[in-house]
């Protein structure tokens, strides 16, 4: 059967050539007589895997020496409560911006663990835009400042980051990960699960500045403890094993694309295939204000919700799936993530304008 274009917004495509490869490897990886999925994490052939993808990482993404990168479980969802378990120990007071559902469960999520502020919400404006900062609300002694990088329900991003002077900034860049260049010695800690850009789902990963490490209070579970995670080399416990391979070979179809410059100019054409077309169109619109337009995330409607129905159905039937927009916001949303393929946007692009020539 063909291939479909999968507009999920996680767990979401993979590119074809990886997912050949890990086919191929299914019952032998590398004359090991074993698949990945069998081997022990200690073995000779699964260290290289781990530290092969480790490596990557750090050169894809340009990651400093003084930075940890951590290969951790249980989704960007439990770094909600690692992060203030972690670093909510100095003044144990953070600040918090709330531009969507994931922050604003991030910012939910801390208030367990102390004195925990709200600077700047974009609530009222449904999420539509990057709330605007008024740095006179910032907490100088914070121990941190939270923000989500790019919203994937809302498919907002930040157009510039927020200055927080000595104060780490922490992002949950799940939707945007190995989307483009991204400054790492800008932020204390980036994190964000694998399911959107990077791997299957299991696999999260945190960056962490080495001095933000051995900060986490004493009743942290050992396992989310990056001083622990990092001190054993990821290998505290058993680490997501498959799913880290199967980030060794993106990231290895990521270098021979050319790297994350290379995948940002991809990416802007892509989103720009889509924004363009909407921008003209008499019938579909974008909802999010201009400036803070996500790459990853592009959110359209009609103007009713008959019509987005319609068109939901009628993609999929013409193999374009999962184009429906979250329950919160209604309307539709394309995740274009790395791996899905130009094609599928000019594919998509297509069908929307046979969609309002026959609704327009
Ligand atoms: C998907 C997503 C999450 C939730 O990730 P889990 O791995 O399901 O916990 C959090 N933040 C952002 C920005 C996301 O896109």
């Amino acid at each position: 059967m063909a291939r479909i274009f999968n507009f999920s917004a996680g767990p979401s495509m993979l590119p074809e050539s990886v997912l050949n490869r890990a086919a191929a490897e299914a019952l032998d990886y590398n004359g090991s007589g074993q698949s990945v999925m069998e081997m022990s994490h200690r073995s000779k052939v699964y260290e290289e895997i781990i530290f092969g993808a480790q490596g990557l990482f750090r050169q894809m993404m340009g990651i400093p020496e003084n930075y940890k990168v951590l290969f951790v479980q249980g989704g960007a969802s439990l770094q909600f409560a690692a992060v203030p378990l972690n670093l909510l120990t100095g003044s144990g007071k953070a600040d918090y911006v709330t531009s969507g559902q994931f922050s604003t469960k991030a910012y939910k999520e801390a208030q367990k663990y102390g004195d925990v502020r709200l600077v700047a919400s974009s609530k009222d404006a449904n999420f539509a835009h990057i709330p605007d900062l008024d740095p006179a609300k910032f907490t100088p002694d914070a121990d941190y400042f939270h923000i989500c990088h790019n919203n994937t329900i809302y498919g907002t991003k930040w157009p510039v980051l927020p200055q927080t002077g000595s104060v780490p900034l922490v992002a949950d860049i799940s939707s945007s990960f190995l989307s483009e260049p991204i400054l790492v010695e800008k932020f204390g800690v980036l994190y964000g699960g694998a399911q959107k850009n990077i791997a299957p789902a299991g696999l999260t990963v945190v960056i962490v500045r080495e001095d933000l490490l051995g900060r986490a209070r004493k009743d942290i579970p050992t396992v989310m403890d990056w001083k622990t995670v990092a001190e054993n080399d990821n290998m505290y416990n058993t680490p997501p094993c498959w799913s880290i391979y199967i980030c060794k070979l993106v990231l290895e179809w990521i270098r021979n694309l050319g790297g994350l410059a290379a995948l940002k100019e991809r990416n802007e054409h892509k989103a720009g295939l889509l924004y363009n077309y909407i921008d003209e169109s008499r019938l579909f619109s974008n909802p999010v204000r201009p400036d803070c337009r996500s790459l990853m995330n592009v959110t359209f409607v009609t103007p009713s919700d008959e019509l987005n129905a319609r068109f939901v159905k009628e993609a999929a039937a013409a193999g374009l799936v999962n184009l429906k927009g979250h329950r919160s916001v209604g309307g539709m949303r394309a995740s274009i993530y790395n791996a899905m393929p130009v094609e599928g946007v000019e594919a998509l692009v297509a069908f929307m304008k046979e969609f309002e020539a026959k609704n327009a």
